[in-house]
Formats: C-alpha cells, structure tokens, sequence
C-alpha cells in the first residue's frame, strides 16, 4: 500500500473527478492521502474532502507563490489547523522563481507569510509542509530563526517535491525534517536527484504526487493524480536498491509518523 503525501485534489481539473481518482488509487493500490492548501478561500474545499473521505487528511495554509489572496495570521492558522483532520501547516515556504522584475528586498512578505506559518505550526504543534524554489539560504535560515527543527523541540516537517542539492538535504535531515520525492525522480535528466534519492535514509523519505503537476514518467507531460505515486516509489526503490514493498511500507510508516496518523491496524483496532 502507497501513500501520496502531496497531492492538489481541490484543483479543477481534480476535483470533478474524485470519484474516478478514487477509484484508480484502489486499483493502484495507492490507500491514502494528504490534501495540501494553497490559499485560505481554497481551505473550505480542500478540508471538505478530507472530512468526507477517511483515507484523506489535508493542510492548512496559504502558498508563497500565491498573491492577491487572503493573507493568514498565526491565530486564523493555528484556528484551521485544531479542526478534525487537519495534520499539518502548509504548504508554505520561499519561492524566488518567478521574481518578475523585482529584487530580493521586494519579497519580504514572502518571507512574513513564511514566519507566520512557522509560528503556528510551533503553536499548534503541527509538522510544516515546506516549498522551496530558488530561495535555499533563506529558506533553511528562516526555520531556524524561528525554531522550526526538531531537536530544540521545534515542529519539523517535510520539504516536499524536493529539487534541492544534497548539501541542502544535509541540513534538512540535520534539522529532523523529511524530504519528499515526486515523479521529477523518474525524469531521464534527474541524476542529481537521484544521488540525493540514494543519500537520504529511508526512514526520512516520503513519496508524494504534487498532482495534477509533475506526473511521473512514463505519464509525463498529462494530468497527474495520485494513483500514479506508485511510479515514484518504484524509482526510489530502484535508485536505492530496495525492493519496491520495503519503499511501500516505509514511506507509509513516515507518513503516519510525520503527520500523527493512525496506521491501518490502529485504525481497524
Ligand atoms: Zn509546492
Ligand atoms: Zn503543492
């Protein structure tokens, strides 16, 4: 059994086919779900589905990228974040990819908004669902400015769709955080990451979608859902020489650690 430990299920192009997803994760054998939050207006869809089937749980957060939309404050987070179901702040972060013109100094509310998501995830004692893209130093100096590792008691988390260098993962492992592997593992032109999918233990490693973006090869290019996390798992096992069931079931057991959840014996107990 797989667990994707990222996917957009509230995205249009997801959302109207949930009842199909639902069923290709069952044929794929694919058990459960994290709905990742991008925005607070998207958090009454994303937690609708995590309320209304029990193998998703879902996050509470507002993205870097996005604009224009609502910004949270620690209490608005740390009130989504205490409702059923709700096991993780995010996804939050730096992204300086798509700066458009502007300098480093103009993306200082990006670096507020990130601030604000570690403080609630401290408040509420929830991991951090962490994007990063373009924005390494920061990134990793602004958890630790605000207390995020795990070995002074700090909230942890996952970075997710990791892209970063081995040196990074060096220090995200430093910290107590997990690193997240998506489908970009399987492109032909991903060594490095590959590199950084064999120095990673498996006891620190999660598999995620990012669907509808980033599907694994050989369904690059389409629309990704999470019944394809499957492909990244077989990847990371290949990479690292596992067999495909040891990756399976440790990246499930991650998962339940990560975000509280029960494991299926708990849950059938
Ligand atoms: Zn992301
Ligand atoms: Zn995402």
């Amino acid at each position: 059994m797989f667990v994707d430990s990222h996917c957009h299920l509230s995205f249009p192009e997801l959302y109207s086919q949930v009842d199909s997803i639902r069923a290709a994760m069952a044929t794929a054998q694919v058990d459960r779900a994290l709905v990742i939050c991008t925005t607070l207006e998207e958090f009454p869809r994303v937690h609708g589905l995590a309320l209304d089937h029990e193998n998703f749980w879902c996050t509470a957060g507002v993205h870097p990228d996005n604009e224009s939309v609502s910004e949270p404050d620690t209490a608005t987070l740390v009130e989504l974040a205490r409702r059923p179901k709700v096991v993780a702040i995010g996804e939050t972060g730096l992204d300086y990819y798509r700066l458009a013109g502007r300098s480093l100094d103009d993306m200082h509310w990006q670096r507020e908004r990130f601030r604000v998501h570690i403080r609630a995830a401290r408040a509420v004692r929830l991991p951090l669902v962490v994007h990063t893209r373009s924005a390494s130093s920061d990134t990793l100096a602004i958890l630790r400015e605000e207390g995020a590792a795990v070995g002074i008691g700090g909230p942890g988390g996952v970075f997710h769709c990791f892209t970063e260098t081995l040196e990074f993962a060096r220090s995200a492992l430093d910290m107590g955080f997990f690193v997240s592997f998506s489908g970009i593992v399987t492109f032909r032109n991903a060594n490095e990451l590959r590199d950084v999918v064999r120095f990673v233990p498996l006891d620190r490693c999660l598999i995620e979608t990012d669907s509808p973006y980033l599907a694994p090869v050989p369904y690059r290019g389409k629309t990704n859902n999470p019944s394809l996390v499957p492909w990244v798992a077989r990847q990371v096992a290949e990479s690292k020489a596992l067999p495909l069931e040891f990756v399976a079931r440790a990246t499930t057991h991650n998962f339940e650690r990560l975000f509280g959840v029960p494991s299926r014996q708990e849950q059938s107990i």
